[in-house]
């Protein structure tokens, strides 16, 4: 039998229609399988969420997230000394030295210690005081009242550990400038009847030039300034003062506030009504 060309050809079209057909539905099929996976999946439908609850971050290894963390690692720290969650430590984590050098040089630690000082004047105004003129503020000296910066710039920071004689030997110059929002504070609680005592963990021996240094820096008409004598040299700080503030209570005083950069200088027994934390992330004194 003859078949027309056409007719051959006819049914070679029709194969060729049909397997393009059958392709456009298996690409069909895919792309509706593939969507209705990406929607479960934004969806969190319970049942194909098999995993915990956790919240996850966005993994990103660039440079820029590095120095963030690095940055984000050292506020933390920071924040960890001013909350005393740390345990004793002698010198600053070494990749924060440069944080610590920003901070301490930078707006940071000086809108810190304004902070201080403006909550704490605002307390010692607000604090009804007696008549009997027996109420007192406490002040300590290192970082409170005088700045031993310029020596811890020679001593990056906190990043190597200073000792004592270096420490007097520093001391010995009786250069150490005045914190400048402490004297504010120094001076609106004097104006508002209170009898200042300024207890420090320095050395007796270095009396005069502290004294010296004081007045120098502006800070005039203290009850009086209590330092270690040699039976007080092995005592911790926390024990030191709080002998010494037992003493105040015993002579008929009573500590409404106390200023201090380290927490042992306002833990411990006799304290203050309030007690004020001066930021300092370069040394730790128990
Ligand atoms: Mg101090």
């Amino acid at each position: 039998m003859h078949v027309p060309c056409h007719a051959t050809t006819f049914d070679h079209s029709v194969k060729q229609i049909l397997k393009i057909m059958a392709f456009l539905r298996f690409i069909f099929l895919l792309v509706l399988l593939n969507t209705s996976i990406t929607y479960c999946q934004e969806n969190h439908t319970p049942h194909i969420w098999k995993g915990p609850l956790v919240i996850t971050y966005k993994e990103n290894n660039e440079h820029q997230c590095f120095d963030e963390d690095l940055q984000l690692h050292c506020t933390s720290w920071r924040f960890a000394v001013e909350a005393n969650n740390l345990g004793p430590w002698k010198t600053i984590p070494k990749e924060c030295h440069h944080h610590v050098k920003d901070y301490i040089l930078g707006k940071g630690y000086k809108f810190d210690i304004e902070r201080v000082s403006k909550e704490a004047g605002a307390f010692a105004a607000s604090h009804e005081l007696s008549a009997d003129g027996r109420d007192i503020w406490v002040f300590d000296v290192d970082e409170t009242l005088l700045s031993n910066l310029p020596l811890y710039y020679e001593h990056s920071f906190g990043l190597e550990h200073l000792d004592s004689r270096d420490f007097y030997k520093w001391v010995e110059k009786g250069t150490a400038p005045a914190i400048q929002a402490s004297l504010e504070l120094y001076q609106e609680v004097f104006k508002l009847g209170y009898r200042i005592f300024l207890l420090t963990g320095r050395n007796n021996k270095h009396r005069d030039i502290t004294i010296e240094n004081l007045v120098c820096a502006g800070f005039h008409h203290w009850e009086k300034l209590i330092m270690r004598n040699p039976e007080d040299r092995a005592k911790l700080a926390t024990i030191f003062k709080s002998e010494k503030r037992n003493e105040m209570v015993e002579e008929g005083y009573r500590i409404v506030g106390n200023s201090g950069d380290q927490w042992s200088d306002l833990f411990g027994s006799s304290m203050s009504i309030r007690s004020f934390k001066l930021p300092n992330p370069i040394y730790y004194i128990p």
